[in-house]
């Protein structure tokens, strides 16, 4: 198609010069025209301009609100986010293996249920850590595709489909899908969402912070992570929170070897984020894993806890702190899985898969760099950006 001849005037009342440059929140926004000749009027004319974002926000907000009142009568939602447009389910082909909850009506995980109750903690040995290793492995490669998409604009169901694909690709079951009833193939937790989100219409905004959980399922074992990424540019307050938690899991990490007891986890996390005036949750632990997606040991991550166990070489768990920015309450929305913080401040968490050996611990989960050597990542200025972090 050819452009038209006709120059574009610009908005500026008695300005009658070329249109050359268009209002970049406006593009943002997804606000049509808005075009001005050059920078000076464009600042001349902000103080006018801008109570057209104003009212585009405030449609949006409206609308949400429409139809989360449609969805969820009567629902008090103690922060901004509502829920959006959930796709459809998504299926997985023959012939790749799944879990015992996939085919099941309701979800029910019986083989983790078969053993409810017991404080047992299985020991890995050589074959089984192996088999552990490579659903790990894969489920890190899943988290960098997700990792990889992060932007503005880009919805949650479009990264739960990318994660679906990728799990396709390297002959994967998505873990979550279906466990005890939950509709996609990875959570998505937006801002005051501690975890559990479920992937939707929602465009992710530039300022949110955006959790992405992986859980794959992989010749007979389950490998789980999870990272938290900005958004864009993010707010003071929120990369703090961020950063803190992140540095609660590779505390956390850092003091894993035998003998060392399960309840001494969440003393190191609370103290670490008590500095900076932030809440640990306490509905949501870290879980034992290999054949089972969640098993003995729990580990929570407050202080005086009273987990049960001592780690020993060939334990499997998962280490996942929560960390709030005001309340450590959590609250549930009526979906019955998204799971908020009480006052609808943000919510942090990174999440490894790790095994004890005999002299300290091994993130299954880790990042690699290019050879394939494990590594943690040590600067967390590599979740920002446009991209989300790419390592
Ligand atoms: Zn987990
Ligand atoms: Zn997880």
């Amino acid at each position: 198609m050819s452009s038209s001849a006709i120059a574009r005037v610009c908005e500026t009342v008695n300005c009658t010069k070329e249109a050359k440059l268009q209002c970049p929140t406006c593009i943002k926004l997804g606000i049509e025209g808005s075009f001005f000749c050059e920078q000076d009027c464009f600042k001349g004319s902000w103080k006018q301009h801008k109570q057209v974002h104003k009212k585009e926000r405030m449609k949006n907000i409206l609308q949400e609100q429409n139809e989360a009142a449609q969805t969820w009568p009567g629902y008090f939602f103690s922060g901004p986010l509502r829920p959006h447009l959930k796709s459809p389910t998504r299926t997985v082909p023959e012939g790749i293996e799944k879990p015992d909850y996939a085919d099941h009506p309701e979800g029910y995980p019986a083989s983790e249920m078969d053993i409810r109750g017991s404080t047992q903690i299985k020991i890995l040995s050589k074959d089984e850590l192996e088999g552990l290793r490579t659903a790990c492995k894969y489920g890190r490669e899943v988290l960098d595709v997700a990792a990889s998409m992060i932007k503005p604009g880009i919805t949650t169901d479009e990264i739960d489909e990318a994660v679906h694909q990728a799990c396709i690709e390297r002959k994967c079951y998505p873990s979550p899908l279906n466990y005890r009833g939950f509709p996609k193939s990875c959570c998505t937790s937006v801002n005051e969402v501690i975890c559990h989100g479920i992937p939707d219409k929602r465009k992710l905004v530039e300022g949110d912070i955006v959790n992405v959980d992986i859980t794959v399922y992989y010749n007979g074992y389950h490998g789980d992570l999870n990272e938290t990424f900005f958004v864009g540019k993010v707010d003071d307050k929120s990369k703090e929170l961020v950063q803190a938690t992140y540095e609660c899991l590779k505390e956390a990490i850092n003091m894993v070897k035998p003998g060392v007891r399960y309840r001494e986890v969440g003393n190191a996390i609370q103290k670490h984020v008590q500095a900076h005036g932030f809440s640990v949750v306490r509905t949501y632990c870290g879980h034992g894993i290999h054949r089972l997606f969640h098993t003995t040991p729990s580990i929570p991550h407050y202080s005086k806890n009273k987990a049960i166990g001592v780690m020993k070489a060939g334990h499997a768990f998962t280490i996942e702190p929560m960390i709030n920015m005001g309340k450590w309450q959590d609250n549930l929305w009526p979906d019955d899985w998204t799971a908020v913080t009480i006052d609808g401040k943000r919510s942090a968490q990174f999440e490894h898969t790790i095994v004890v050996t005999e002299t300290g611990c091994e993130i299954l989960t880790a990042r690699r760099d290019k050879d394939g050597r494990p590594h943690f990542l040590d600067q967390l200025q590599k979740l920002e950006g446009k991209g989300g972090q790419q390592a």
